[in-house]
C-alpha cells in the first residue's frame, strides 16, 4: 500500500505553507508536495553578491494582519518602502514631477481622474466579497471589461493614460482581459483603490528585510520533514478510503487534499472522477496576469540625493508602466525596479537581455541623467514562462466568469479543498489572501477530522 496521511497539501507557496502551519499546530498528519525545488511559489527571493532581489511578491501593507502577525511570530523585520521626494510622470514625451499620490495633470484631467476614482470606488464598495454575482448590476458589470469602463468614463486622454497605467499595475494585465465585476471585487477585496495604489497606508507600505521568501522558509522550518520537493502532482484519484495522489515516480494515500496551486496548474492535474462541470468550465478560461520586474542596480540610490523618490509612471512610450525604489533597508545598493505589464511585457521579453537592459537604462537616463549610466548590474524576471506559475500576480476572472460560475473555484469537492490566493475573499491576489485561503482550507480539514473522531 502507498504511504498514507490525513492531509496532502499540494503547493508550497504561502497558501500551502499557511495550511501546513495550521495542521502542524493542531497535530494533524500531513505532507506538503511542492513541484519546484524551492518554497514560496510566486514569492521568490534571489540572492546576488551583496544584495537580494524579490522577483515575485514583496510588499505588505495595512490590514494585511496575517502577514504582520507572521513577521512578528518568526522575528522578521520589515521596513518602510522609500517614499520621499519627487515622483515622475512621463506622458506624451514630456516629463513632469509631482509630490504625493496625485500626478500633475491639467485641471480638467485632474478633476475627471478624481471623479472616476470616486465612481469606481463607490461601485466596488457595493460588491459583496462572498458573492459578487448577487449584485443587482452583476450581469451588466460582468458583461463589460475594465477597459470598457475606462473608455466610457475617462474621456480626457491624460485621465485615461494615468488610470490605465495605475490599473495595469494593480492587476498585471491589459484592462480588456478582466471583467469589470472582477476588478470591482478585487478593489473591495484589497480595501480600496487608494489602498491598492498607495505606498503610505497602502499595499506597498513595507518590505520584509532579507526578502519575502525568507519568511516562507522560516514558516516551513517547524515541519521541514513533512515537505517533499520536486513532487509535481499530476493525478488525483478517489478511492474507497480517500484519495490516491500521484506523480512521476510516487503514489500517496490520504483522506483529504488541500490544493494550493494557481488556476492554470489546477487544470493540468487529471482528476478521477472529473471535477464538477462548473469548476472544469471555469478552469478552461481562467488566465493569469503577465508582469515582469526589471531591476537596475547601482552602488547607491543616487536619485534620492537629487530629490527623487524613484517612483515613476509612464505611458506606452516606454516598456514600463511604473517604477519603484527597491533598494535594501540600509541603502547599501541603489535598486530601481520597473514593472512591465501585459502587452508591454510581451514585447519587452521578446528582446534579448542586453537590449532589455539598454531599454531600461535609456529610460532611467531620461529620468535621472547621466548617473543612471553607472549601473553595476541589470536583472529581470517574469513568471509567465515558469511552468509552475504560468503568470502573475494572480488568476484573472474574464468577462462573464463570476456570474456564470459563481463560487465554483473556492468550493470544496468531496474532501478536496481549494486554497491559493485565487480562493480568497479578502486580499484576493495578494500574499495575505494566499495565507487566508490556506488557513481556511486547513480549518475545513480540521472540521472533517473532528466529525470523524468526535
Ligand atoms: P503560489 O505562490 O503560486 O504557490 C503555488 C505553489 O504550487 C508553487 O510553489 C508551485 O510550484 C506549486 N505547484 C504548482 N503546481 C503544482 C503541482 N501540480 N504539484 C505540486 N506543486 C505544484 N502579492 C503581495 O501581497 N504583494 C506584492 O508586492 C506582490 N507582488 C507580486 C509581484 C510579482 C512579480 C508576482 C509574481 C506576484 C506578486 N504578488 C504580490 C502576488 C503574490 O505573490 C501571490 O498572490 C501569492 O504569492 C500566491 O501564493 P499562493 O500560495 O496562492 O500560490
Amino acid at each position: 500500500n502507498p504511504p498514507s496521511t490525513e492531509v496532502l497539501i499540494i503547493g508550497g507557496g504561502f497558501s500551502g505553507l499557511a495550511a501546513a502551519k495550521k495542521l502542524h499546530e493542531n497535530h494533524i498528519s500531513f505532507l506538503l508536495l511542492e513541484a519546484r525545488d524551492r518554497l514560496g511559489g510566486r514569492v521568490y527571493t534571489r540572492q546576488f553578491e551583496g544584495f537580494y532581489l524579490d522577483l515575485g511578491g514583496q510588499w505588505i501593507g495595512p490590514t494585511q494582519d496575517r502577514m504582520y502577525a507572521l513577521c512578528k511570530e518568526y522575528g522578521m523585520e520589515y521596513f518602510e518602502t522609500y517614499n520621499q521626494g519627487k515622483n515622475i510622470l512621463d506622458l506624451a514625451q514630456r516629463i513632469k514631477t509631482y509630490r504625493g499620490v496625485i500626478p500633475k495633470l491639467g485641471l480638467f484631467a485632474l478633476v475627471q481622474l478624481a471623479w472616476v476614482m470616486r465612481k469606481i470606488q463607490k461601485m466596488a464598495d457595493s460588491v459583496s466579497l462572498e458573492a459578487p454575482w448577487i449584485h443587482p448590476k452583476s450581469k451588466e458589470w460582468d458583461s463589460l471589461t475594465l477597459e470598457d469602463f475606462l473608455i466610457q468614463n475617462c474621456t480626457h486622454s491624460q485621465t485615461r493614460q494615468v488610470f490605465q497605467v495605475g490599473c495595469e499595475t494593480i492587476f498585471a494585465c491589459q484592462l480588456k482581459e478582466i471583467s469589470l465585476l472582477h476588478a470591482l471585487f478585487y478593489i473591495r477585496s484589497g480595501t480600496s483603490l487608494d489602498c491598492l495604489i498607495n505606498i503610505k497606508d497602502g499595499a506597498q507600505q513595507h518590505r520584509v528585510k532579507g526578502g519575502m521568501q525568507t519568511l516562507a522558509e522560516k514558516i516551513a522550518e517547524r515541519f521541514a520533514k513533512q515537505i517533499r520537493f520536486n513532487y509535481p502532482v499530476s493525478r488525483i484519484q478517489k478511492t474507497n478510503s480517500g484519495y490516491l495522489v500521484s506523480g512521476d515516480g510516487f503514489e500517496l494515500d490520504c483522506k483529504q487534499i488541500i490544493l494550493a496551486v494557481p488556476p492554470p496548474l489546477l487544470s493540468n492535474i487529471q482528476f478521477s472522477p472529473r471535477l464538477s462541470f462548473e469548476k472544469s468550465e471555469l478552469l478552461k478560461n481562467y488566465p493569469m496576469g503577465r508582469v515582469g520586474k526589471c531591476f537596475m542596480i547601482y552602488d547607491r540610490p543616487f536619485w534620492r540625493a537629487m530629490g527623487f523618490s524613484g517612483q515613476a509612471l509612464s505611458d506606452e512610450s516606454t516598456p514600463f508602466q511604473t517604477f519603484f525604489d527597491c533598494s535594501p533597508a540600509d541603502a547599501s545598493r541603489g535598486i530601481i525596479m520597473g514593472f512591465t505589464i501585459g502587452g508591454r511585457a510581451d514585447s519587452f521579453f521578446a528582446l534579448g537581455k542586453k537590449e532589455r537592459k539598454e531599454k531600461l537604462e535609456a529610460v532611467l537616463i531620461r529620468y535621472f541623467g547621466e548617473k543612471a549610466k553607472k549601473s553595476i548590474q541589470y536583472e529581470d524576471f517574469t513568471m509567465t514562462d515558469e511552468s509552475w506559475s504560468q503568470g502573475c500576480y494572480a488568476g484573472l476572472m474574464p468577462k462573464g466568469a463570476w456570474t456564470a460560475w459563481q463560487d465554483a473555484y473556492r468550493k470544496s469537492e468531496g474532501n478536496i479543498h481549494f486554497a491559493g490566493t485565487e480562493a480568497a475573499e479578502r486580499w484576493h491576489g495578494y500574499i495575505e489572501g494566499a495565507v487566508i485561503s490556506g488557513e481556511a482550507a486547513a480549518e475545513k480539514c480540521l472540521m472533517e477530522v473532528q466529525t470523524n473522531n468526535p
